[in-house]
């Protein structure tokens, strides 16, 4: 049942002292870098400074500018030489944040996905189709790297041509695959045209992630492939996924306690905010070696779930991910997150795979107007009135906001290159 259970079953007491001790470690290691041997000094904090969770408040965050501003090389804390591989993040704008690893550091993260896997009912026997973009992307690599440790047979597919994917599955008769939510639901329609049914497929298992997403979209996937699906949350600042992956209970992210601290803040105040109360998630990488980040600012929106789960973990879990801190939308004077949306409009059987939330200025007025795909079954143009008053009623009552919402054939929004972006945001450019 356990990839590793005396670890993943350690008691509270003796968790705790290890992570104490992990992360003094931490900054020991840190403390060779450029950057933390400044930050630290600035702060006259010492390894083995910390003694308790409290001490660890004293330490500066670490943003993502930070990152930035010490490109390339600025946090790392060895000789190019023991350096083995370089990730960065799928941001598009500024330098990108690069994450330099060695040995040790490729060795820990892919034993995390192992563990991850395992907890979600992987197995040896089991064949991997790992549909997540390889290369400077986490998501492709750092799952294959653990399907393999773990001993599965890894289809190293990548992503794109849905056609060519489906072929593999049936083939190859795929039982576990790696997706991101948006592709999975896109993925779903070129059943039809192949004349597949997720009974012709050997499908068990879906990992699914990296991207914002609903409880009702999980729903929608396990539903359209017949096959469970677990949420997957990582960052390439903290390497990549196997940060925090949903047991078998499927009610909350077991985060890994013993490589990844975890901290909720008040993303205004930065103050600390005890287990439960929903803020801004902040990690420490506790084991890695060629760069360790201390208190990095995820800009993540979760809070802590520490009741114990059924499945005899005893790290905590995260919540599903709310939305970021910066995805928020005011619209006129209202706060909404795009999740709500999504939540709304996937409970609709009639909705289809794909939506497009935008944002214009109207007379001094913010306008959203929320595009929505309807399936090929229930889509009647011109005779869409009684769907279309039933969505726009509950949109306005799930956001408070009146939407204008228009809907289309399945298939009519555009696609995306990686992961989803549903929201444009149209009033600075008008
Ligand atoms: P990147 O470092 O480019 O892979 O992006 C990491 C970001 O993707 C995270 O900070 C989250 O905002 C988002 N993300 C990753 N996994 C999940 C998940 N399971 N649920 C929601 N958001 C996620
Ligand atoms: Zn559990």
């Amino acid at each position: 049942m356990y990839w590793e259970k005396d670890i993943e079953t350690l008691g509270r007491d003796s968790l705790n002292k290890l992570i104490i001790d992990r992360f003094n470690h931490a900054l020991e290691r840190a403390s060779k870098s450029l950057f933390y041997t400044k930050r630290l000094n600035e702060v006259a904090i010492k390894p083995g400074n910390i003694k308790n969770f409290k001490d660890i408040s004293n330490i500066p965050f670490t943003t993502k500018q930070d990152l930035r501003d010490n490109f390339p090389y600025g946090l790392l804390t060895m000789p190019l030489d023991n350096v083995i591989r370089m990730h960065s993040s799928s941001g598009t704008t500024g330098n990108p944040t690069v994450i330099f690893h060695n040995q040790n550091d490729i060795n820990q993260w892919s034993n995390l996905l192992a563990r991850s896997l395992y907890m979600a009912g992987v197995r040896k026997s089991d064949i991997f189709q790992n549909i997540m973009g390889y290369g400077l992307f986490t998501g492709g690599l750092g799952f294959h790297y653990g399907a393999e440790k773990l001993g599965s047979l890894v289809i190293p597919i990548a992503t794109g041509n849905s056609d060519r994917q489906l072929w593999f599955m049936k083939e190859f008769k795929t039982t576990v695959v790696h997706f991101l939510p948006s592709y999975a639901l896109r993925l779903h329609m070129h059943f039809n045209d192949q004349n597949i049914k997720p009974e012709d497929l050997h499908l068990k298992i879906a990992c699914i992630g990296a991207e914002p997403h609903t409880e009702e979209t999980r729903k929608k996937i396990e539903e359209l492939y017949k096959i469970m699906a677990y949420n997957s949350y990582g960052l390439s600042e903290m390497n990549g996924p196997g940060v925090a992956f949903e047991c078998e209970y499927q009610n909350g992210m077991h985060l890994w306690e013993d490589n990844y601290y975890m901290e909720i803040i008040n993303p205004d105040t930065g103050e600390v905010l005890p287990d439960g109360e929903e803020g801004e998630l902040v990690l420490t990488t506790l084991m890695r070696e060629a760069m360790p980040i201390l208190r990095y600012r995820t800009r993540d929106l979760t809070r802590i779930i520490s009741e114990p789960c059924k499945c005899g973990r005893t790290h905590r879990r995260i919540d599903r991910i709310k939305g970021r801190t910066d995805d928020m939308l005011i619209i006129n004077g209202v706060n909404i997150f795009p999740m709500q949306i999504e939540k709304k409009l996937m409970s609709i059987s009639e909705v289809g795979h794909n939506y497009l939330i935008e944002i214009r200025k109207d007379n001094f007025l913010d306008k959203i107007s929320i595009t929505v795909e309807i399936s090929n079954e229930h889509f009647k143009p011109n005779e869409n009135q009684s769907l279309h008053h039933k969505i726009t009623e509950l949109l306005k009552n799930e956001i408070g906001v009146n939407p204008i919402v228009n809907l289309v054939a399945s298939g009519s929004l555009p696609e995306f290159q990686g992961k989803a972006d549903r929201v444009k945001d149209l009033r600075l450019i008008n």
